[in-house]
């Protein structure tokens, strides 16, 4: 019964790959080239305070991954927050999360957070997080002042651009 139920959601309510259009499942939303294309976990091992033990990144930032990420961040897709769970699953290491208990998403400038209603931050993890029994407490973080916009600024810009931004 489930199963015809899963079909019939398919064919009422198809599911494109947010990379590229093309149809696919609800269960898989991406499609296999999208995912080949963009898939590349890794620990960046490139941190400039003493603060941090690591940064990890799934996907590179290009092709229809940037497109869907640009889509939830500028353009009001809020429903595009489905394209990461099933990335987000396959995160292989998650032995290396176990001790973290808070999750605590950097907070958008309110002046932001009005024009695009939700910090697509939000959007692609709290949901994943709180399934796996943490707590996601976006009040974590304070932010002080705004800056201005990361993704236009060179790496030093970005971080003489937040320091101090945030308590
Ligand atoms: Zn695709």
């Amino acid at each position: 019964m489930n199963r015809f139920i899963e079909m019939a959601a398919e064919l009422l309510y198809p599911w494109c790959c947010p990379g590229c259009g093309k149809l696919t499942s609800y269960k898989t939303i991406w499609c296999g080239s999208c995912i080949n294309d963009t898939w590349n976990p890794r620990l960046v091992n490139s941190s400039v305070t003493d603060h941090l033990d690591g940064c990890y990144t799934l996907c590179d930032y290009h092709s229809g991954m940037r497109k869907c990420i640009l889509q939830l961040k500028y353009n009001g897709k809020s429903e595009l927050s489905k394209a990461f769970p099933p990335l987000l699953d396959r995160f292989p290491w998650w032995d290396r999360m176990e001790d973290f208990k808070i999750v605590i998403p950097v907070p958008l400038a309110s002046r932001k957070m009005k024009e695009r209603g939700y910090n697509q931050v939000d959007k692609m993890f709290q949901k994943w997080m709180e399934s796996a029994g943490k707590e996601y407490f976006p009040q974590g973080l304070v932010r002080l002042r705004r800056g201005e916009t990361q993704s236009l600024l060179t790496r030093v810009e970005r971080y003489k651009n937040i320091k101090g931004a945030f308590h």
